[in-house]
């Protein structure tokens, strides 16, 4: 990976590709959305695949030439069938947000009623945001999480249901770190009659692994990232009943994406490959694991957990209790600056404003991948709080950018 191609082009974009790999090699990435993938899926979102048009699904193209393109699509489409088992899947999504927008686009009418989960409480742009086309076209209602416990409030979502009447119900969060109760939002849904989506965007690794319970079967319709907790590139995916498989294959093509990116769909297919291995099954469940760890550590260092724990990727720290005078962008310039690369996230209740929140999330997919075990995800909890605990206390923040390089070096990332 050293870009020479690039380089006899264009200097710029070669230094800054290198800068971007040394950058990824020697901090620690745990924003709760990030992953690395293999080299293989590295390669075959990089092949030359960037250069076909196949609108279109495999066997009825909209051009010339797609044997392999119809070869590699089908491929993506079984993996992720036998990962989710969903009746049908659609690999074509560009994004997760793509995904989302083609089941919204299926089945909704502009004015129709989505009820969602609040963004601040660990919901989605996507989901009804007013800066989103979601909050824009639909109209949306959001329920919460229970001030107390962090969890979903199901009671009062069944409520909401009740006096607002949604046409669809989306589940699945951005910034929850605990399992989510499929049936009981399914339940909601039904008694009102409306359609559920649940976007499992940031646990789509665990539930192929079978550590976090699945929605597939039980809500309408599943959409997904395929590049948070399962390592297949940059990308979306929908799944859902036979019933709704021509309507959602429209909706995506031509509804709402022109020609597919094939190479992006050939990373899919072989991350996929790869996370149908009892390696990956091992892989996500280390994941919750040194979550689980990291949590502990966290608490046992005073800190406020949202929920008080997780049973997913994720961890959310509520500064409020424990450092009232700092805020997550704060913490997050300083663990920054320690190469420890996490993000600022607002909590349940946000006093603060978006831009500087009260929280900061923190996920364990990245590190999991290169190999940190519960020993080495304990000691990453304690140099966090070391220096959220010293955000002021230059000479701390630099011992402990040191320790994370050690880190770093003791589990590479890719070959030279
Ligand atoms: C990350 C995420 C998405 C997808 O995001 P993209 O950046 O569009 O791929 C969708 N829904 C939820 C809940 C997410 O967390």
């Amino acid at each position: 990976m050293d870009y020479d191609s690039v380089r006899t082009v264009d200097t710029a974009v070669a230094d800054a590709l290198i800068g971007e790999r040394e950058r990824q090699e020697e901090t620690l990435a745990m924003i709760a959305s990030e992953n690395h993938v293999s080299e293989a899926v590295l390669e075959a979102q990089g092949s030359v695949l960037t250069n076909k048009y196949a609108e279109g699904y495999p066997g009825e193209r909209y051009y010339a030439g797609c044997a392999y393109a119809d070869e590699i699509e089908q491929l993506a489409i079984d993996r992720a069938t036998e990962l989710w088992g969903a009746e049908h899947v659609n690999v074509q999504p560009h994004s997760g947000t793509q995904a989302n927008q083609a089941v919204y686009h299926a089945m909704l009418d502009p004015g129709d009623k989505i009820l969602s989960l609040e963004l601040t409480h660990g919901g989605h742009l996507s989901h009804g945001h007013p800066a989103n086309f979601t909050g824009q076209m639909y109209t949306v209602e959001q329920y919460e999480v229970d001030p107390e416990t962090g969890r979903i409030d199901y009671d009062g979502l069944a409520e909401l249901a009740e006096s607002f009447g949604p046409d669809i119900i989306v589940s699945g969060y951005s910034a929850y770190p605990r399992a989510v109760d499929w049936e009981r939002i399914q339940a909601a849904a039904d008694a009102v009659d409306a359609y559920h989506l649940a976007d499992i965007a940031h646990i789509t690794g665990l539930v192929a692994a079978g550590v976090h319970p699945s929605p597939v079967g039980i809500a309408d319709f599943v959409t997904g990232s395929t590049h948070k907790t399962i390592r297949a590139g940059r990308g979306g995916i929908v799944m859902c009943d036979a019933e709704y498989a021509d309507e959602i294959d429209q909706a995506v093509f031509p509804g709402g994406q022109g020609g597919p990116l094939m190479h992006n769909v050939a990373g899919k297919a072989v991350g996929f490959k790869e996370a149908l291995t009892p390696e990956f099954e091992a892989y996500a469940q280390a994941v919750v694991d040194n979550a689980e760890t990291l949590g502990e550590t966290l608490v046992d260092h005073g800190l406020s957990l949202v929920s008080g724990g997780t049973d997913t990727h994720l961890v959310l720290v509520d500064l409020r209790d424990s450092h009232p005078d700092l805020s997550g962008g704060d913490a997050e310039d300083a663990l920054t600056e320690a190469g420890i690369i996490l993000n600022g996230n607002t909590v349940p209740g946000e006093t603060r404003s978006p831009f500087d929140p009260s929280g900061i999330r923190a996920g364990t997919a990245g590190l999991t991948t290169r190999g940190f075990d519960g020993a080495a995800m304990e000691e990453v909890g304690d140099l966090i709080y070391r220096v959220v605990d010293n955000h002021d206390d230059e000479a701390v923040i630099e011992e402990v950018g040191e320790r994370v390089l050690e880190l770093c070096a003791d589990h590479p990332l890719y070959a030279e």
